[in-house]
């Protein structure tokens, strides 16, 4: 085994960039070119058709068989025009990933036997029926009604991939319930855009609808793929379950922002290529903290077209690192010791008017509607806290939150200096003082408090979860394996629950006989106060925070399976059913889901470290320690007796060392084997993953670092795993 590992070593120093033919085009030649986007359905489309497609996408109106056949025909003269012999519903299940079953374009024309047609129907576009009993449901489909349904999302473009088209679906039981991710986003979009009209109606009657925009920054590592396959760790659990830290780390911060590897610098290339005929607007590349860290990301845009280009690029991602003898690692915490990747959820408002709801407006009633939705945002984040992380908690993410580096496991909101200077300011006026200036300067009730806005983007906090960034929310809690929707559905529910909160008070105050602007004044002052606790400006990292956010009635656990419980919470339950986002079935459905996940998760990895240890450490550690002791023996023969004691001193220290850290080893692994014996029979999912979490992961640490103080003190060369240094330092 050692011997594979200097091989491997040994290929990955020698391997060189693999060449990227760069298109000798500009981007915008080529960008969208495998998309059905609005400018290819112009093409293949009649214009009534195009036109009540767009009413499908823009108004949500529902798509009749008629339209869809009409559609179809399009699309598959497009997609077979560019190469294309297969379709695929592609869908989001609540797996890692996406998911796609192929199906050929061809049929009989007639009878079986008949000549070969290709032939894809608006019914076929439409609605499939993929067998889909091996998807978790969290019990939501019983044997006798296993099979669900996907359904065409016409707001997400068609696109082609190799010679199959995929077409983004929505996937629900036959009883109505979702099984993934797209559906219940669809849902909080739908929602906060009718909530967020509502409030901008306010200031502007004349907007139509609200949009969710996202622009995510995918972070992840890249190792070489022959020290990858020496790694049965990285290659089961996609983390490295053992490894001293190596000398030399991320301690100089060399890496960030550093000059990109050759070998990496072909790669991004190669997938930027990709993305682009995918109409992916790839922006920004660089390297990120920990060594073979680096760092993705796109302009904004809408939320569901951006989490399924986010979900189309990490499958890239993977194909692509294969060319170039990469294996790609989007595990959050691939190597302890260093930075883990995370996924920014760069998230905003904006309105069909062109107006960005969370940048400051340069009149003061735009400012005063700017103010109104941090000030909601702020009160929905506080309300909902412990529900945001729910929905952004796994079992690979706790590695992150709560570790040194990334946000805490306790959602706060930074909003800078200015912001915060605006709301105390906002929060301190008195009613009074409001109508005084109206009344003196003609100036519309209060605004003028408002001050200009200028951010200035220095202003920044890194450690916080949430936090203002000058025209939007960075959630940074997010993980860089996750579906972004999975916090996006929550952040855009909450904030549309709260919306709706908001416009029934103001509403009631109006009715009441205040003015409109009055109403709101005195709504967000209260809402200012409220939701201060959620305010928190300083270091995320320190302990003193810990016990603060305790004070402030922050939620502060940080059990995977106990923080999911925020889920079905009945305010959680409450408020996802009044927005119409989730039924209570399907929460706890869900719940079940993440349970068995992270029990699955946790279990695989235990059964890793324990073949590991038992297979390739201890062996090791028992092959060096008789080569020790051989040694001892013969000073013995060599020398007289006080002088060999003397020489042989050192040997016997580590041969001690060795027993005794591999006795320790094994009864750990023996303990660890036992508390999974005892989790497994619990047949409650939720009790299961708590006993996984309380009694089986603390076996993980303890293991780990004996095995790692071996890995100082055994012979190099019989050591069999590539250790720290040459996993991370591939150029
Ligand atoms: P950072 O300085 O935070 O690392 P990046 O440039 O890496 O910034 O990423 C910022 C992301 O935020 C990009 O995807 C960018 O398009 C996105 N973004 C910028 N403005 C908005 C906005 N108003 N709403 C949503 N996302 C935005
Ligand atoms: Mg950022």
């Amino acid at each position: 085994m050692s011997k594979l590992r200097f091989k491997a070593v040994e290929e990955a120093y020698k391997k060189k960039a693999v060449a990227v033919s760069a298109p000798e085009q500009l981007t915008s030649d080529y960008y969208g070119r495998y998309v059905f986007n609005k400018d290819q359905m112009a093409k293949y489309l009649s214009k009534e058709t195009l036109d009540a497609l767009i009413n499908v996408i823009e108004k949500g109106e529902t798509l009749d068989r008629g339209l869809a056949n009409h559609v179809a025909a399009g699309m598959k003269m497009w997609a077979m025009e560019r190469g294309a012999t297969h379709y695929t519903h592609w869908f989001q299940p609540l797996t890692e990933g996406t998911a796609e079953k192929h199906d050929s374009f061809i049929e009989y024309s007639g009878a079986p036997g008949s000549t070969i047609i290709e032939e894809f129907s608006g019914k076929l576009l439409a609605q499939q029926e993929p067998d889909a009993s091996s998807f978790p449901s969290g019990g939501i489909r019983n044997t006798f009604e296993a099979r669900g349904y996907t359904a065409w999302d016409p707001s997400s473009p068609a696109f082609i991939v190799d010679d199959t088209l995929c077409i983004p679906t929505v996937f629900i039981s036959y009883t109505g319930e979702a099984l993934d991710y797209k559906t219940p986003l669809l849902k909080s979009l739908n929602a906060v855009d009718r909530a967020a009209t509502d409030v901008c109606h306010y200031f502007d009657p004349s907007v139509k609808k609200v949009y969710s925009y996202l622009g995510w920054e995918q972070e992840y590592f890249l190792v070489d793929d022959g020290l990858y396959a020496t790694r049965p760790d990285l290659m089961l659990t996609g983390r490295t379950l053992l490894g001293h830290e190596s000398a030399k780390n991320q301690q100089l911060e060399d890496h960030y922002f550093g000059s990109i590897p050759t070998r990496v610098q072909a790669y991004m290339k190669d997938i930027e290529f990709e993305g682009y005929k995918y109409g992916i607007p790839l922006k920004t590349r660089h390297n990120e903290v920990a060594p073979n860290q680096f760092e993705l990301a796109p302009i904004f845009g809408e939320t569901n077209l951006s989490i399924d280009q986010n979900l189309l690029i990490m499958s890239i991602m993977k194909k692509v690192a294969r060319r170039h003898g990469f294996r790609l690692l989007l595990h959050e915490k691939p190597f302890a010791g260093i930075n883990g990747s995370g996924k920014h959820n760069n998230w905003s408002l904006g309105t069909d008017t062109g107006v960005g709801l969370l940048t400051p407006g340069k009149t003061p009633e735009e400012n005063l509607q700017f103010i109104t939705f941090v000030t909601n945002i702020l009160m929905a984040v506080y309300k909902y806290n412990a529900l945001l992380k729910a929905s952004i908690m796994t079992a690979q993410n706790a590695h992150r939150l709560g570790a040194n580096e990334a946000p805490p496991a306790i959602i706060s909101a930074f909003l800078g200096t200015q912001v915060s200077a605006v709301l105390d300011k906002l929060e301190k006026s008195t009613s009074e003082e409001a109508i005084v200036l109206d009344a003196k300067q003609k100036m519309k009730l209060g605004v003028a408090k408002i001050p200009e806005v200028l951010l200035d983007n220095t202003d920044r906090n890194r450690t916080s979860p949430f936090a203002f960034t000058g025209n939007r929310f960075e959630f940074r809690a997010v993980g860089s394996s996750a579906n972004c929707a999975s916090g996006m559905i929550t952040l855009n529910a909450i904030v549309a629950a709260q919306l709706i909160e908001f416009k029934k008070t103001v509403d009631e105050k109006i009715k009441s006989g205040l003015a409109k602007n009055k109403a709101i004044f005195d709504v967000l002052k209260e809402y200012i106060k409220i939701s201060k606790p959620i305010r928190f400006d300083g270091n995320g990292y320190c302990d003193e925070w810990k016990a603060e956010a305790a004070r402030r009635g922050l939620d502060g656990e940080t059990s995977v399976p106990v923080i999911i419980d925020a889920n079905t919470a009945p305010e959680a339950v409450k408020m996802f059913e009044s927005v119409g986002v989730f039924s209570e079935r399907e929460l706890h459905a869900r719940n079940e889901v993440k349970w068995e996940t992270y029990t699955k998760k946790i279990q695989i990895e235990a059964r890793v470290l324990g073949d590991l240890v038992m297979n390739h450490i201890i062996p090791t550690a028992t092959k060096y320690q008789s080569a020790l002791l051989d040694n001892v023996y013969k000073i013995h023969q060599v020398f007289d007796k006080e002088k060999a004691v003397k020489l042989s001193a050192h040997d016997l220290g580590i041969i001690e060392e060795i027993s005794e850290r591999i006795s320790t080893i094994k009864s750990k692994v023996e303990a660890m084997i036992e508390a999974r014996k005892v989790a497994n029979k619990i047949e409650c999912e939720r009790e299961k993953a708590i006993a996984y979490h309380d009694k089986v992961l603390p076996y993980f640490d303890e293991i780990r670092y004996n095995v790692d103080k071996l890995e100082l003190i055994v012979d190099n060369e019989l050591w069999p795993l590539p250790k720290y240094r040459e996993l991370l330092f591939i150029r």
